[in-house]
């Protein structure tokens, strides 16, 4: 078991409220790259047991987290993967994973300001992913074994971008800076129940409008990890945004206002809580 954070730009591993940086547990420099870390996963149960508090770098309520992979390689995010969501959306049942990708720039950490770019950004609490070895052709019975544990996401959309014609721009729709909030941290798949089965939720200034199990998904994560590594060379600290419930604002008539703070939640990976500011509007040609 295990929780990877990141604390200053630097791989650390939570535990009881406190952090400990990888490098100083470790001795070794490289430890501190969160996208060594995540590749080195299996090391990082053992490095767990081991911790004792008074070895703490310090306490998590002293510092503000960025996302557990700041800068990932690749991020892949899956459209219509929860039989409700598809409902709301009028759309028909995807016959395979519809992939797009969110630019990494768009990440950020889990209490980052979001900036709106207009009038029709909208939310999707979703479950991410985070790959820990070199997956190529994988089969669905072997992919977990390639995943390094699950963090939560929200998929902050614009949707006028994302619709502004046909094919519609997905990727940049869902690009913007800051539109990636990810965290608090990556939580090891041996510390669930069962990983196929996570409660997430998400809820605008107070209002619950997400609420589902991931075992709702369509294409389960080893589905979507097998699926897209027969394609793509998954490599470690890959995001795959696995899909959003039903609950957006697309289906509410309802978007995301300035000064409206969105809270993501996941049964034990914890909340991202995410304060709306203004932001600058697309360029119009
Ligand atoms: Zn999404």
């Amino acid at each position: 078991m295990f929780r990877l954070i990141n604390v200053n730009n630097r791989a650390a591993l939570e535990k009881d409220g406190y952090y400990y940086d990888l490098e100083a547990l470790s001795g070794a420099a490289v430890w501190a790259d969160p996208l060594v870390a995540v590749s080195r996963f299996d090391e990082l149960h053992a490095l767990n047991e081991n911790l004792e508090p008074a070895a703490a770098t310090g306490k998590v309520s002293d510092v503000e987290l960025g996302a557990p992979i700041p800068l990932p390689r690749q991020v892949f995010a899956i459209g219509l993967n929860y039989h409700d969501h598809v409902g709301e959306t009028n759309a028909q049942l995807p016959p395979a994973p519809l992939t797009f990708t969110k630019y990494p720039s768009c990440i950020v950490g889990p209490t980052s300001n979001v900036e709106l770019s207009g009038e029709f950004v909208d939310w999707e609490v979703e479950l991410v992913a985070v790959v820990g070895k070199i997956a190529r052709s994988v089969s669905q019975h072997d992919a977990w074994q390639y995943v390094a544990g699950l963090t939560l996401g929200q998929d902050i959309s614009d949707r006028v971008v994302q619709r502004v014609g046909v094919p519609p721009q997905f990727s940049l729709g869902k690009s913007f800076s800051t539109f990636g909030p990810c965290g608090p941290a990556i939580v090891s798949l041996d510390s669930f129940a069962d990983p196929s089965d996570v409660e997430l939720w998400c809820e605008l200034d107070g209002e619950q409008v997400q609420r589902a199990r991931s075992s709702q998904m369509i294409f389960s994560i080893p589905a979507l990890v097998a699926y897209l590594s027969s394609i793509v060379t998954l490599l470690p600290g890959d995001l795959i945004f696995s899909g959003t419930p039903s609950g957006v604002g697309a289906a509410r008539g309802r978007y995301l206002r300035e000064g409206e703070t969105l809270t993501s939640g996941a049964e034990l990976i914890g909340t991202l809580r995410n304060r709306m500011v203004a932001g600058s509007p697309v360029l119009e040609l």
